[in-house]
């Protein structure tokens, strides 16, 4: 595992910049990784669902090296500062969110800030299971089909049958795009 600072020093390149988000989410995720045991393994089991499309994503990411590109990071856009660390043979782990309920002032240097506070301080812990279904692995897909409408290869379950017909989604509920004439 990364120190504290190593991986801080990754996700203002990676993110662009420090700020609550990447102090926050590389101590959620490296406290979470100690809970598992997994602080000097190579992550190979591991899958994070991360519950936020902001910040704390980029430091996930910066902290293990683990992307949704490659299926090990899984987002649930919930809004919340907060993630599940879960084994993915057996879909069991943590559960962390922020309990801590300061935030810094506008003007301070956010690393210092919440140094103020241990990890048991900052973090709510529960023990979970996730259910991941057999599509959400990593490895080749396992599914494969052709939408009847657009003729598009849909990976990895994510076609509907409808009326007789197999359909990507945005056959079946409409394109979430609208096209412009040039
Ligand atoms: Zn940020
Ligand atoms: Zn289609």
């Amino acid at each position: 595992m990364l120190t504290f600072d190593e991986a801080l020093t990754r996700a203002e390149h990676y993110h662009g910049h420090i700020c609550s988000g990447q102090v926050l989410g590389i101590r959620m995720i490296q406290h979470g990784l100690r809970l598992m045991g997994l602080e000097n393994d190579n992550l190979r089991d591991l899958m994070v669902f991360v519950e936020s499309d902001r910040c704390v994503l980029d430091a996930v990411y910066a902290a293990t090296g683990l992307t949704m590109g490659r299926r090990r990071v899984k987002l649930k856009p919930h809004g919340k500062t907060a993630m599940s660390l879960v084994d993915l043979n057996t879909g069991l782990g943590f559960r962390l969110w922020v309990k801590c309920p300061d935030f810094p002032p506008p003007d301070a240097d956010c690393k210092t800030w919440w140094a103020q506070y241990t990890d048991d301080q900052l973090f709510g812990v529960s023990k979970v299971h996730i259910a991941i279904p057999p599509e959400d692995l990593p490895g080749r897909p396992k599914y494969e089909a052709e939408c009847d409408a657009c003729g598009a290869s849909v990976l990895d379950n994510r076609h509907v049958e409808q009326d007789g017909r197999t359909l990507c989604l945005d056959c079946a509920n409409g394109p979430y795009w609208t096209e412009v004439t040039p």
